[in-house]
């Protein structure tokens, strides 16, 4: 077979696409063949502090340019975003791995976003209130930040950086972006698509990179206002400490522990299709992946046996053949960190009814993939059941009522998102009312978010922020207060009062 030598790709900065200036470069490679996909610049902090310069320059114009026209913008791009879904779809899969329909829901998710808040462009809401004085006009204004510091992950390469780049376009903001290390290519992409799209220079810039160089470079530029990240707890939490340093505004979306109760009235054909899809879609690599099933014991054996039979027939292989149900998982390393995590399961005395091991059959020995795991005899206080473990890998544990379930589920120290099956609409009630997560779903899985509505999560999961819905403006946007008195004398707040 012929080698085909893996394409240049390079970064967008003030409108150009150029390499790392150190003329260094990193490689993409297809977790499920290791073949190299492509080859990006492995940039460092000079190419950051350009884009930076690039992205502070472009505001002064592109803060100006009416909303309804940045809009116009983002609406062809998310045009062009639906004519080019598939051959996207098909790059994100060959980058990270998950499966075409669920590649496709990503460029979906993205066009979804973009049209969403291109809708804001003629919107952008403030409001007017009546004065305490006479002849005095009162009101408020979305005003932009600045320029925006996007990092993101590898799971939803477009998604997630949708979230966060349409909206801080939107407010007038101009955007640096870096993407995960493992998913430049879809970055690229979706950045050049923008830019066709007419985007004005230096307004989207990328660098591709290592988070130590270009993430680090970007957190601690002292031209950007602010850093919207999508990570692990971890690298969130030490952004969120240098943010503090520096005075220095962040949006943080982290990890997740996410837990399904099944009652004992549950539609078990429901909750076994839905937990299975929550528990090992995207390999289970979603921050909203199910990796807890809390339920009660009268229907624990039933639905247990239901979960393992049908975790045992999903079909691991690349997520570009259509009988694929399960692709491999990004990385190595993200392979034997699951690993790991299985036997700590396994030394706390948790028992493994399937999966357990790396799937290594035939052409899985060329990828890195993990059979679907479902561990059972999970106590609440093992660490499977209280750390994110991002891969193939679900709890069972068992409860005696609501009350129990809802405690466990909130025993942990994240809270993004939860569900509860059970055709008991007070059962229901009360589990919506004492959930403290960020998203709950009713005879749904855990994952399934639209984007017009908020997301985020309660506790270690985020900082108060949420990204979808209207609620995201508030990331992208400063109020400012105005206050017009056309009386003709000095009218003094609070003292003036006849
Ligand atoms: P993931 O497992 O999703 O890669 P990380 O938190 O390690 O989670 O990475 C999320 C994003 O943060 C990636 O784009 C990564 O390159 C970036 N990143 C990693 N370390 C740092 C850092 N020290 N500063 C800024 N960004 C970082």
């Amino acid at each position: 077979m012929a080698t085909v030598t893996p394409e240049l790709h390079k970064n967008l900065i003030n409108g150009k696409w150029v390499e790392a200036k150190n003329g260094q470069t990193m490689q993409s490679v297809n977790p499920a063949t290791g073949d190299v996909l492509g080859i990006v610049p492995k940039s460092g902090r000079e190419d950051v502090a350009t884009a930076v310069e690039a992205a502070k320059q472009a505001h002064a114009k592109w803060r100006k340019f009416p909303a309804p026209r940045r809009a116009e913008i983002l609406y062809r791009a998310a045009e062009m975003l639906v004519q080019h879904k598939e051959d996207l779809a098909r790059l994100m899969t060959q980058e990270m791995g998950k499966v075409l329909a669920e590649t496709r829901g990503d460029v979906q998710e993205a066009i979804d976003m973009t049209y969403f808040i291109a809708g804001e462009g003629r919107r952008l809401h403030g409001y007017t209130t009546p004065s305490e004085m006479p002849n005095k006009a009162a009101y408020c204004i979305r005003v932009p930040l600045g320029v925006v510091g996007v990092i993101t992950p590898w799971n939803f390469p477009m998604a997630i950086p949708s979230w966060k780049i349409i909206p801080a376009l939107v407010c007038g903001n101009t955007v640096v972006f870096k993407p995960a290390t493992h998913t430049p290519l879809v970055a690229l992409r979706f950045a050049h698509i923008l830019h066709e799209a007419g985007l004005p220079p230096g307004v989207l810039n990328v660098v591709t990179g290592d988070g130590k160089d270009v993430g680090d470079a970007l957190v601690e530029h002292p031209d950007v206002a602010i850093i919207s990240f999508t990570g692990s707890t971890e690298t969130g939490l030490a952004i969120a400490e240098k943010c503090a340093r520096a005075g220095k505004r962040v949006a943080l979306e982290m990890g997740g522990k996410n837990a399904a109760i099944v009652m004992d009235d549950a539609d078990l054909d429901l909750a076994t299709n839905a937990l299975i899809w929550s528990a090992f879609g995207t390999s289970g690599q979603r921050c909203t992946a199910c990796s807890r099933i809390i339920t009660q014991r009268d229907v624990k054996s039933d639905l247990t046996e239901r979960l393992v039979e049908r975790a045992k027939a999903l079909r691991l292989g690349n997520g570009l053949d259509p009988n694929t149900d399960v692709g491999p998982v990004v990385s190595d390393a993200q392979l034997h960190r699951i690993h790991d995590y299985v036997q700590i399961g396994q030394r706390e005395g948790a028992r493994v009814l399937t999966g357990g091991a790396r799937a290594s059959d035939g052409a899985l020995s060329r990828g890195w993939f993990y059979s679907p795991t479902i561990f059972d005899q999970v106590n609440p206080a093992m660490r499977i059941a209280r750390e994110e473990i991002f891969g193939p890998v679900t709890d069972v544990i068992a409860t005696k009522d609501l009350n129990e379930a809802v405690a466990i589920l909130n025993s942990v120290e994240y809270g993004l998102s939860a569900s509860i099956f059970t055709r008991d609409i007070n059962r229901a009630m009360h589990a919506i009312d004492d959930i403290f997560t960020g998203i709950v779903y009713v005879n749904h899985g855990t994952i399934g978010a639209e984007v017009h509505l908020p997301f985020g999560g309660t506790k270690n999961t985020g900082n108060g922020h949420r990204e979808g819905g209207l609620q995201v403006l508030d990331i992208f946007s400063e109020w400012k207060a105005v206050y017009i008195d056309y009386s003709g004398r000095l009218q003094r707040a609070q003292i003036d009062k006849d």
